[in-house]
């Protein structure tokens, strides 16, 4: 994946000629270069490159106190925010025939601003499964309790989802995953450093008893359930795996049949259970991670009816808070957005409204805009810029001196079958059945996830849909599907703001795009465990075990690099958990660059705003990083994400680049180099 942070920033760049009307050529040699008028001239290029690149933005563009973090995402996200509200408006007031996708858009808009409604209705719309879970008596009962929330998306002790068979991908499979935490991982329940201490003592002494407060529970009662679901979660976490443990592709997969599911979990009886999931019946399944069900088993038996019933109230709660009254949503609002995050402040509610809107069905409001913001001729450049990364593969994969023959031909077959997806769908999802009113906004969202979990598990017994996207074109983000061998680059993340596609030069498009985004996607099909899937997409060793090895003590320096980087008081980063995404950053620099040097522009090594081609090469990538976050962010990060923090996407990856030291006379004794035998290349 492209983006360093989550929850995925939607939206796109589609509004991103909106700021740039009077716009003219001129912009690219002139102090309004985006690439010029960043830079900060008090930070040597060789000391910290990207404080150099970004310097000036980052000084006179201070996070908002609505926000955990502040960059050229945001910058494109808010553009389109404003243009979604005026089709959002206009569809509230068109009136338009029930199931009409302007109807859908309309009265989803109207119910999440129908504040009026949303407190009169209370903590209502629960109401069904809130009762189920009092009646809870037995394990049959927390287990259908717990299936039932998981079909309208709250997650809990199931971690279930219909996806492609890691070893066969042509085909679907019902898989099994850890899940069940309420804190971002497992790390949260151990780490004894005062930050993480202080997010744990606040989760169980208020935020969890204010919740249960909240549903209704008094305070005594309150405060029992939360211990209770914590005792529960911190139990699952003892047999849940690390981050960098979730990367290993074998060690994640054990197909069983049912009878040998059974026979893992005696207490829970999976024919019954499926059903109640509403999935057709199977005969085998794949599960992740084997331990953590039979940590389930257990805790069946070792917890009372009386601590189910607070976990699973508790986490029906916490997954519709944003959805409910604002005491609800205020208070999630505190844990998550404050504690967690290091928000000031809530955005505004029509911005919240709009993003779950977009999370729901994105593909509606996405294909509104794309026809006007993203043209055919920009769709066409990056389609170019994707084979020029292809071609810059090839050759690099036939010059390797430490790969065979014998792998460097299955490794040219695999990356001749990459299948790129570019700007937006061909053939858009179908919402027809999905029933929106302007009734009630969590019954809205209930609705939708129940409709998006049926989407989900109807795949079972069907074939691939290759044209259908796991992102809407408005989404600042790209990614690479293993099980596909394809690259999806949403047009969002192909844009700059502020500037016309077609005036951006080569030098800035081949570092912000080819490198950053097309160059790290197609890498991710080679790094330490896309390189382990075929050129079909299926888990199979197709490697000499001489190059894996080789392959493997490149990647160990690389490991070794990150590890060395320490970003906030005594947190370093995981440079095994991100090992994945820094070879793709490397990688899609090097095959960026090799790229660039065939274009016109680098040829003609021409001057812009005092800057040669491969100097504003370098600058375009930092670019595409350009955005600083709060410390609680930074934090939350290293502890849960596989993408190192921003701006060592920069400054890591390119202390391992010869030009990047020719570009800008990096010289020994300077902050960014590294010693020659230090530098990593694996691509
Ligand atoms: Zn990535």
């Amino acid at each position: 994946m492209k983006a360093t942070l989550k929850p995925v920033i939607y939206i796109a760049a589609l509004a991103a000629f909106g700021l740039c009307a009077y716009q003219t050529k001129a912009i690219i040699d002139s102090p309004d270069d985006p690439i010029y008028k960043n830079i900060d001239p008090s930070v040597k290029p060789g000391e910290d490159f990207f404080s150099y690149a970004n310097g000036t933005w980052l000084k006179n563009n201070p996070i908002p106190p609505a926000y955990s973090s502040w960059g050229i995402g945001n910058v494109v996200t808010e553009e389109i925010r404003d243009r979604l509200k005026k089709v959002n408006e206009d569809a509230l007031k068109a009136n338009a025939a029930k199931g009409t996708s302007t109807q859908k858009i309309g009265d989803f808009y109207y119910s999440g601003l129908d504040t009026t409604g949303i407190e009169k209705a209370g903590i209502s719309p629960l109401q069904a499964q809130l009762s189920l879970i009092d009646k809870i008596q037995s394990a049959d009962d927390i287990l259908n309790a717990a299936a039932i929330l998981t079909t309208t998306g709250t997650r809990n002790i199931l971690g279930m989802r219909v996806g492609q068979d890691d070893k066969n991908s042509s085909k679907m499979m019902v898989q099994l995953g850890q899940t069940g935490l309420g804190l971002p991982n497992r790390d949260y329940y151990y780490k004894t450093d005062a930050r993480t201490t202080r997010i744990r003592t606040d989760y169980t002494d208020k935020y969890l008893p204010t919740m249960l407060k909240l549903s209704g529970w008094d305070e005594q009662k309150a405060i029992a359930g939360a211990k209770s679901t914590y005792t529960i979660e911190k139990f699952l976490a003892d047999s849940s795996r690390k981050l960098e443990d979730l990367r290993d592709p074998y060690h994640n997969y054990n197909k069983i049949t049912i009878a040998q599911l059974n026979k893992l979990t005696p207490d829970i009886n999976w024919t019954t259970l499926f059903k109640t999931l509403e999935l057709k019946p199977v005969d085998s399944v794949i599960v992740g991670q084997p331990e953590y069900y039979r940590a389930v088993n257990k805790a069946l038996k070792v917890f009372s009816a009386d601590d189910w019933k607070a976990y699973l109230r508790l986490k029906l709660i916490t997954s519709y808070a944003p959805y409910l009254s604002n005491a609800v949503a205020d208070e999630s609002f505190r844990f998550l957005g404050k504690v967690l995050r290091g928000q000031k402040e809530q955005l505004p509610r029509w911005k919240r409204v709009l993003d779950t809107e977009n999370g729901i069905m994105g593909e509606l409001l996405g294909q509104l805009f794309v026809k006007e913001y993203f043209p055919e001729k920009a769709k066409i450049r990056y389609m170019d810029e994707v084979e020029a990364i292809r071609q810059a593969y090839r050759e690099h994969i036939q010059k390797l001196d430490w790969m065979s023959a014998e792998t460097k031909q299955k490794a040219l077959i695999k990356l001749n079958a990459i299948h790129p997806k570019v700007g937006y769908p061909d053939q858009w999802k179908d919402f027809s059945t999905l029933n929106i009113s302007r009734e009630s906004y969590a019954g809205n969202v209930i609705q939708a996830r129940h409709w998006s979990y049926l989407v989900n598990i109807n795949k079972l017994g069907k074939p691939i849909n290759h044209q259908e996207w796991n992102m809407t074109p408005q989404t600042y983000n790209a990614n690479y599907s293993p099980s596909n061998n394809e690259i999806t680059l949403p047009a969002a993340q192909l844009l700059i703001p502020g500037i016309k596609d077609e005036d951006v030069d080569d030098a800035m498009a081949y570092g912000y795009v080819a490198a950053s985004v097309i160059g790290h996607e197609i890498t991710h099909g080679f790094d330490d465990e896309g390189r382990q899937y075929d050129a079909k997409g299926n888990l199979k060793t197709w490697w000499t075990p001489q190059d894996s090895v080789k392959f493997t003590q490149r990647a160990q320096m690389l490991v070794d690099q990150f590890n060395g980087y320490k970003v906030l008081d005594s947190l370093h980063v995981n440079g095994k958990a991100t090992l994945g995404e820094n070879i793709a950053d490397l990688g899609g620099i090097v095959l960026g660059i090799d790229a660039f040097k065939k274009t016109k522009q680098y040829k003609e090594g021409k001057k812009i705003n005092g800057f040669t081609p491969m100097q504003r090469f370098f600058l375009g990538y930092a670019l595409s990083w350009l955005s600083h976050q709060r410390d609680e962010v930074l934090a939350n990060q290293i502890l849960t994400d596989v993408h190192a923090p921003a701006f060592l996407r920069v400054n890591g990856p390119f202390a391992d680049i010869p030009e990047f030291y020719a570009a800008f006379g990096i010289k020994k004794g300077d902050k960014m180099w590294l010693d020659p035998d230090k530098r990593v290349r694996i691509w």
